[in-house]
């Protein structure tokens, strides 16, 4: 007789880059699949994008969130004919917001939808749009550690089959990123930032993630506004002890914008002897 241990799903951080990345496919989006190809297959997903700032913290609970263009027409009329539609999950938003209790948790079924950072990473992880998603709002009047503890509210439900997913980048400063100049090597601040952060999440040291901002000036570049930086904090923190590390792309793109992805993954357990 053998008993099937089901180990919890992982929880994956993506760096989403510009949304003009939706029309190409290169090693970045080729990765994203084999990321996507290497874990369980989720029930359901639950997204925090860098894109879905509120006052309060709300989460999507229609059942055919729309497809969110949320970006400047210069970027081509193409990429507004995009939609990816994949179903919500209205049972698995009331769980999210029971799950973060006590904080007030909006069931959103007007407003929000799917923003570019989520579909831009989704259609070519999971390009079937499938999967049923819900985004979680990031409340951007909290500081970085009850982003973190948010997220750790969240572990339930890597048993539960669904995978937590952030979207953001390690490094985002549009301000100063060279739009011509994609693979020129990055900036020396946005190179040390991102290891830092990289070497946080590799060494499983949340309090380094959580107080980034102590980094100083690299910090200041790096992360100029932190919405970009918060969903990294809600995947630490939905991260069970025991989970490794993986870093499925590691390079920062347009000199300082921080593409960097990570995989947290429950070890498998030892194999048993028994003939
Ligand atoms: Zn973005």
């Amino acid at each position: 007789m053998s008993s099937e241990v089901s180990l919890p799903m992982p929880v994956v951080f993506f760096g989403h880059g510009s949304p003009a990345i939706a029309r190409e496919t290169n090693a970045v989006t080729r990765t994203w699949r084999e990321m996507a190809d290497a874990m369980p297959r989720p029930k359901a997903i639950v997204c925090i994008s860098a894109h879905w700032l509120t006052r309060g913290t709300a989460v999507t609970a229609m059942a055919r969130p729309r497809t969110i263009h949320d970006f400047g027409a210069g970027l081509g009329a193409d990429l507004f004919e995009i939609s990816y539609p994949a179903p919500g999950a209205p049972e698995l938003a009331e769980r999210v917001r029971d799950l973060l209790a006590p904080t007030p948790v909006a069931l959103d079924t007007q407003q929000w939808g799917l923003d570019h950072g989520t579909w831009s990473v989704l259609m070519k992880a999971y390009p079937d749009a499938d999967t049923p998603v819900v985004q979680l709002s990031m409340d951007a009047t909290k500081p970085p550690a009850w982003h973190y503890e948010q997220g750790r509210r969240l572990r339930p439900l890597r048993d539960e089959g669904v995978l937590i997913m952030g979207t953001g980048n390690t490094v985002h400063n549009l301000g100063v990123m060279d739009w011509p100049g994609r693979f020129r090597p990055p900036y020396d601040w946005a190179a040390r930032f991102s290891d830092h952060i990289r070497d946080a999440v590799v060494e499983d040291a949340p309090e380094r993630l959580i107080a980034y901002a102590d980094q100083g000036q690299d910090a200041a570049l790096a992360q100029p506004s932190p919405d970009h930086y918060w969903p990294l904090l809600y995947v630490a923190g939905a991260r069970l002890p025991g989970d490794r590390a993986s870093v499925p792309v590691d390079h920062i793109e347009h000199r300082s914008v921080g593409m960097s992805s990570f995989v947290l993954s429950p070890a498998a357990p030892a194999t048993s002897l028994a003939a």
